[in-house]
């Protein structure tokens, strides 16, 4: 099958030439994201191979049937960017990667966890200049903390098995608790686990319920110098209300892996330029914060995965067989 895949960066096309090897489509690798003007790009390829920032929106999706396509072969789990409604009236195909490496994100939260509790980024720019003073990089034994966990589902449990066996105590929130998941953590209601938790990291999808579930009257409930950690999706968190939190000291380290406003930003090296979003620039400001730029899923395991799966969607699309990882509106996002 002709797939046209958008938003390439060198590591997509060296994972999905070598995953394509057992499928045999012709990839077309395009570098621009995918964007109302872009999509034409797309024509004479029946699938697009889309990722988390790019465009599917109803006007893009139009644009994509128009021009011939019919499979939309989405390589991330999440799918909160997509017009779900419009695909299907439009009778658009859509596949994702439902699972690659639960380990990859959770494994990222840790490291934020432990890069902004004993201060590494700083630690190293210090010693760097030959400062081996310790000051200010004071942090705190994870042994004995109680960590919340905002989504239990498999990046949610296998995070919370990791801050176990730091010796943390683990409280979980899911609005669909899962029994396996009590071996690892304790369930309690949101607000419990806003007052009672040290750290507290979201593993929950983007959805109009969870959308700013991170807002001023959450950041009031919180423990004074909370530490909150977000790897999922940037709009869970009300950036502003963060800002406020961290200037009050009632958020004492924030990690992100997302970011509200990320699509004009992240996956690009725009080190030669001048960030025009205050927002994210005064977050930049505070010593207390620490932003990776959606890497979370960026590991060895997780990238093949990412484009194995991709492939097979393509494949079982293309013959009516095998495995169809289809989003239907049921699914959430
Ligand atoms: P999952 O579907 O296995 O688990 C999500 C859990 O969230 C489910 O148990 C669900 O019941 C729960 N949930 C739904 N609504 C909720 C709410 N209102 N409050 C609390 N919990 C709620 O998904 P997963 O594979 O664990 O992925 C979690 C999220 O991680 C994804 O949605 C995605 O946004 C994010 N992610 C980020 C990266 C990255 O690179 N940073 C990569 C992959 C996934």
């Amino acid at each position: 099958m002709k797939i046209a895949m958008f938003s390439t960066k060198s590591y997509d096309k060296t994972y999905f030439e070598r995953a394509n090897r057992a499928h045999g489509h012709e990839i077309t690798f395009l570098e621009p994201r995918l964007l109302p003007e872009t999509a034409p790009l797309a024509a004479g390829h029946a699938a697009v191979c889309a990722f988390v920032n790019d465009d599917l929106s109803a006007e893009v999706l139009r644009s994509l049937k128009e021009h011939g396509v019919e499979l939309l072969a989405l390589r991330s789990a999440g799918f909160n960017h997509l017009d779900l409604e419009a695909a299907d009236d439009l009778g658009l195909t859509v596949a994702r990667v439902p699972a690659y490496s639960p380990h990859a994100v959770a494994e990222h939260a840790v490291a934020l966890i432990l890069g902004l509790n004993r201060k590494v980024f700083r630690a190293y720019n210090r010693v760097r200049e030959g400062n081996f003073s310790l000051e200010g990089l004071l942090g705190f034994d994870l042994h004995g903390r109680t960590v919340g966990v905002v989504g239990t589902g498999r990046i949610g449990q296998i995070f919370a098995g990791i801050m176990r066996g730091f010796g943390c105590e683990v409280l979980g929130y899911d609005p669909y608790p899962d029994p396996d998941a009590e071996t690892v953590l304790s369930y309690v209601s949101l607000d419990e686990l806003f007052s009672r938790s040290h750290i507290i990291s979201l593993h929950c999808p983007l959805t109009p319920e969870t959308r700013d579930i991170i807002d001023a009257e959450a950041v009031a409930r919180m423990r004074d110098g909370v530490m909150l950690i977000n790897t999922s999706r940037g709009h869970l968190v009300d950036t502003g209300a963060v800002i406020d939190g961290l200037k009050s000291g009632r958020i004492g380290h924030l990690g992100l892996d997302v970011y509200e406003e990320e699509e004009e930003l992240f996956f690009q090296d725009l080190s030669g330029q001048v960030i025009q979003d205050d927002v994210f620039s005064r977050l930049l400001t505070f010593p207390n914060v620490l932003v990776t730029g959606h890497q979370g899923f960026f590991t060895q395991e997780a990238v093949t995965n990412i484009a194995e799966t991709t492939l097979a969607n393509v494949t079982a699309f293309e013959s009516g067989d095998g495995d169809l990882h289809r989003v239907t509106a049921a699914k959430g996002a």
